[in-house]
């Protein structure tokens, strides 16, 4: 039973150094515990800051412990009368290929709803955290310019969809000419800026006229330094990741406060927990666009166990478009 560790913390980009594969016992399952092998995982930028020794909204992975997240598993023995051998299950679990864990930990995904890869993404933590931060915080109104950095991934593809829905001018941010055009030709945003080959201030003020009204800012540093002084009076500022700080320890930038009062800007920082009591809302309204063809959705899989470390690590350089994952088994 192969088990991903953590065995040392990094001080910037995580690399193999940090990580260790290594084999353990397969588990037995209790009562009231399933037996889960692993379909898929989902590798987030959020596993980075659990990586490191410090208080946050999550408490940090253990040395030499398997790092764990969002994952797509099957039941293969059940001691728990709500799920049964075969039944296919998300929920959070260590990155190791079996392991048990109380039933009522998990949640049985409704093939109908779509692929069943989506639990990880449009229709998980990802699509919702994009929902909640876009339409709560960034309370976007026709018309106005919504800018999405990180606009190409698991979040940032969904937030510049929504955009379109609630018909708004979008303009996202992202780091390849292929990401860029994506999102232009599949997902019919309005104006794109590829940060690596642009001056990003000089291209927001092109596809900006009328300034900008909700930043969702899915990446902080040199990026979201250009977009502050181009806020127009009482913009919203969703914060949801700030993925360009987190492998930069004490990471400085320019000083923002007198955009915000210039603007009278708001800015939330949030996790998508923050939503818990409302991601029923939040799946009904991603779901529906789904089923209406509104919204679409991209995934990039990289196959086998061993090669979850370099998926994760892939985050950090921009591998991936739309939602990363790595497919260990066949359903
Ligand atoms: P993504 O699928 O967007 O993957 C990360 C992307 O970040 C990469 O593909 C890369 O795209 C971009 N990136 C990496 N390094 C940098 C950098 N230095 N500067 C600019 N862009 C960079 O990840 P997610 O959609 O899962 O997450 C997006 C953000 O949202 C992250 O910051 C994450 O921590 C945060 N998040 C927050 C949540 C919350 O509850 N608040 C929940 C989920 C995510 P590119 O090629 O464009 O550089």
């Amino acid at each position: 039973n192969k088990e991903i560790h953590l065995v040392k913390r990094p001080e910037a980009a995580p690399t193999n150094e940090h990580i260790q594969i290594v084999e353990g016992e397969k588990p037995e399952p209790k009562e009231g515990e399933v037996l889960v092998q692993l379909l898929y995982v989902s590798v987030d930028p959020y596993m980075r800051g659990r990586m490191n020794d410090t208080k946050s909204y999550i408490p940090p992975f253990a040395l030499n412990e398997p790092m764990q997240g969002g994952v797509i598993g099957e039941v293969v023995e059940s001691h728990f009368s709500g799920l049964d051998q075969g039944d296919i299950v998300t929920g959070m679990l260590p990155w190791q290929e079996f392991s048990t864990v109380k039933g009522d930990q998990l949640r049985k995904i409704d093939p109908s709803l779509g692929p069943i890869t989506y639990s990880l993404g449009l229709l998980g933590m990802p699509g919702l955290t994009a929902y909640f931060g876009l339409m709560d915080i960034g309370q976007p109104k026709q018309g106005e310019t919504i800018v999405v950095s990180g606009a190409a991934g698991a979040v940032g593809t969904v937030v510049a969809q929504i955009g379109k829905i609630v018909g708004c001018h979008v303009v996202g941010i992202a780091g390849s000419d292929e990401k860029t055009s994506y999102l232009k030709e599949t997902l019919g945003v309005d104006e794109t800026i590829n940060y690596k080959t642009e001056n990003v201030a000089e291209a927001l003020d092109k596809a900006c006229p009328n300034g900008i009204d909700v930043y969702f800012d899915n990446v902080g540093g040199d990026i979201s330094d250009a977009v502050y002084p181009r806020l127009n009076k009482f913009a919203r500022i969703a914060q949801c990741g700030a993925i360009a700080s987190y492998n930069v320890p004490n990471d400085q930038g320019p000083r923002m406060q007198m955009h915000l009062i210039k603007s009278s800007a708001l800015v939330k920082g949030f996790t998508v927990g923050d939503y818990q009591d409302r991601f029923q809302e939040g799946f009904q309204h991603l779901s529906k666009w789904l089923q209406e063809g509104k919204l679409t959705y991209e995934e990039t899989v990289k196959e086998g166990f061993d090669n979850i470390p370099d998926a994760f690590f892939g985050l950090f350089t921009g591998e991936n478009l739309g939602k990363q994952l790595v497919k260990v088994n066949e359903p």
